[in-house]
């Protein structure tokens, strides 16, 4: 019996809460990303180090999500490390609900020298991160630039840093239990002095990363989100302007996969449908598998051509 007790895990609504604090001068997010990251894993049979990679990853996306202002918009993060996972990439919408997918996910290490998982070994400790904001612009605006550690929240912070000259403060945490790499908690905070923060406020702010490091082992002991918020940045005078709710989904449809197809070219379809007699295309962010016959494919470019015949 008590072992049903200690594996039991209440299915919880996740919360991405925004804040300002420090007289409007720094804005403040914080995401429990539990539920999204457990969703991640399950989704992708991901091993416990690619978890707490992706998860990072996700949750950081989630936030960034937040701040989009146009209905379509779109924003992606892309990871791509010298490590085994090969690369990561995670886009969220409007309406924060987030998708990922690592190439190796099933790839396992062992924990680093400080009985952690090994995130970095599993990213790598040289590559690029790249954020790629589709605004319904023409094009869409990407920021790039050198990994430093693997660990990702230190790569966001220095994409902020680097690229943006914003000094932001980043923490992202993935709980698992150590028997089954089930996940127990996954938090993520995000602060930033805005334009004219005085730097007196920018280094306190710089000085509070040991607090926020121990959020998921906190949030997993049962505190609440904005008690967690509270006993950091209380003493910035901190206002909670809005709280939302982030979701792990896939919007993909069989619609959006025949576009993907016909993208790649009439010779290309021609090749499926006479060597492999159709196509089979898994999603890379849900792992839905969609099949397509040889008439399939043949309906496809039919109505590829009848659309070029209207356009001449
Ligand atoms: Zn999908």
């Amino acid at each position: 019996m008590k072992d049903n007790i200690l594996t039991y895990t209440p299915r919880r609504n996740d919360r991405l809460i925004q804040c300002v604090a420090a007289d409007g001068m720094v804005r403040v997010a914080l995401i429990d990303g539990t539920e999204l990251v457990r969703e991640a894993r399950r989704v992708h049979g991901l091993s416990r180090v690619a978890t707490a990679a992706l998860g990072r990853q996700l949750m950081m996306t989630a936030i960034m999500a937040a701040d989009l202002k146009g209905e379509h918009d779109l924003v992606s993060t892309i990871i791509k490390g010298d490590g085994p996972a090969g690369s990561m990439i995670c886009t969220g919408n409007s309406h924060i609900e987030v998708k990922g997918s690592v190439t190796n996910g099933d790839v396992e290490l062992p924990p680093n020298e400080q009985g952690k998982l090994n995130v970095s070994g599993f990213v790598g400790h040289e590559g690029k991160l790249s954020v790629v904001s589709d605004l319904g612009l023409k094009e869409p605006y990407v920021g790039l630039c050198n990994l430093v550690s693997g660990e990702i929240a230190i790569d966001f912070a220095n994409y902020y840093a680097a690229s943006l000259q914003r000094p932001a403060l980043v923490y992202l945490g993935v709980r698992e239990r150590a028997e089954s790499g089930e996940v127990r908690a996954a938090v993520g905070v995000f602060a930033e002095p805005l334009p004219g923060c005085p730097d007196e406020v920018i280094d306190r702010l710089q000085a509070k990363s040991g607090e926020i490091s121990r959020f998921s082992e906190r949030l997993d002991a049962g505190e609440l989100p904005e008690d967690l918020l509270e006993s950091v940045f209380g003493e910035f005078g901190l206002t909670i302007v809005g709280e939302r709710e982030p979701l792990y989904r896939c919007d993909c449809s069989r619609e959006r996969i025949e576009r993907a197809l016909l993208s790649t070219g009439r010779a290309e379809l021609t090749g499926m449908i006479e060597e492999d007699h159709g196509a089979e295309v898994t999603c890379r962010f849900c792992d839905k598998l969609y099949q397509f016959s040889e008439e399939d494919l043949r309906a496809l470019i039919d109505a590829a051509t009848a659309g070029e015949d209207e356009d001449e």
